[in-house]
């Protein structure tokens, strides 16, 4: 190997066995596939790489690093929910979260973007802005500090109970930021990688249809969520700008055809907003979106951000009774309904509330 007398390190975490053999020329193949074990278990040191002679680890260690990230905060919800705040090596920052459920079961939520373009007005990272999108070792390091996160501060190695699932559901569009997406599920679902199932792995997006059907024709075959949150057109434009080009006739073309060449259901989340998105109109509109589609609507009551207004409104969490209300008319509708508990409210780790600030 040759070392250039000023160098730049690469970063290992996001390379796949394939690109790590062709980095590792002329190694042989089976030195990248032991680093490749090693990194997929989470490991932050080359030395700690205890199959691998000593010069190579050192030879390692000067020219690379295994990651780039590191956690900068942790805050635990008693409820599991523990959010991870992580700076990146340009210093932006993002945020993770683990989610635990009542069996105890494990979730991952990932970020693909520091801010996000899409500014939904109720949602804290909309209302940043957008700085960069993510690569595929940064969202991978994500899933590692996570995996960490409920024992630790999220930097050591991986010793904490599997994770069960994987939600894309953190800041970002993660339909804008495809390319480096689809390099992370890559990984995490490779079965000499991280070994996922694809239906353990779930994609949100507000609804950008080029994504849909790139992700549609190309893969992976995850599960996929949209961000509806009002099948009412002109209302959704108003809350969600940016899906004024991913028209709702063109969004729903789009995710039959996601349906049809994959086989699986999509989730329609409705944020339900107090008094903005919970009138029988909506409930009707909805069900002609749905109509022909295989869903299930998953309500989530909206988490309380400071500040967030709309049309010169605070915006405000719906009463118990438009969230009974809105549920009941999905069943009456024949919608399958799914309700989403707040979880993580107490570390503002919940749905919509990612991001104090992306930068320093
Ligand atoms: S809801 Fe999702 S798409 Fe909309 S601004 Fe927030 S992170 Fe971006």
């Amino acid at each position: 190997m040759f070392y250039n007398e000023i160098m730049v390190k690469s970063v290992l975490s996001g390379l796949s066995l394939e690109e790590l053999k062709a980095l590792f020329s002329p190694l042989p193949p089976f030195r990248a596939k032991q680093v490749y074990r090693w990194i997929i278990r989470g490991t932050r040191s080359f030395f700690d790489m205890t199959d691998l002679p000593r010069d190579l680890q050192e030879e390692l260690d000067f020219r690379f690093m295994l990651y780039s990230s590191q956690v900068s905060s942790r805050l635990a919800d008693p409820d599991g929910t523990v959010k991870l705040r992580i700076t990146l090596r340009d210093g932006a920052k993002i945020e993770g979260v683990l989610l635990v459920d009542g069996g105890g079961r494990r979730t991952a939520c990932l970020s693909t973007q520091a801010g996000c373009p899409m500014a939904c007005a109720f949602c804290k990272t909309g209302a940043l802005g957008f700085l960069r999108n993510l690569d595929s070792g940064e969202i991978i390091e994500q899933f590692f500090h996570i995996q960490t996160a409920g024992t630790g501060t999220g930097n050591g190695p991986v010793d904490g109970p599997e994770i069960a699932n994987i939600v894309i559901m953190g800041m970002g569009e993660p339909l804008l930021n495809l390319t480096e997406l689809r390099r992370a599920l890559g990984i995490f679902t490779d079965p000499e990688g991280l070994g996922f199932s694809k239906r353990r792995i779930t994609v949100s997006t507000s609804g950008v249809i080029p994504g849909i059907l790139d992700l549609a024709d190309h893969g992976p075959k995850v599960r996929l969520a949209v961000s509806l949150t009002t099948a009412d057109e002109d209302l959704r434009k108003r809350l969600m700008p940016a899906t004024m080009t991913h028209p709702l006739p063109r969004l729903r073309e789009a995710l039959l055809y996601y349906q049809q060449k994959t086989g699986c259901r999509v989730t329609l989340e409705v944020v339900l907003l107090g008094g903005i998105n919970t009138r029988r109109r909506d409930m009707d509109a909805l069900a002609d979106f749905a109509e022909g589609l295989d869903v299930v609507v998953n309500l989530i009551p909206w988490n309380p951000v400071e500040g967030l207004e709309f049309e010169g409104r605070p915006l405000g969490r719906p009463t118990v009774r438009e969230i009974e209300e809105f549920s009941e008319g999905m069943t009456r509708r024949r919608l399958g309904v799914t309700r989403r508990r707040g979880k993580g409210l107490g570390v503002s780790g919940a749905c919509g509330q990612l991001g104090e600030s992306f930068t320093v």
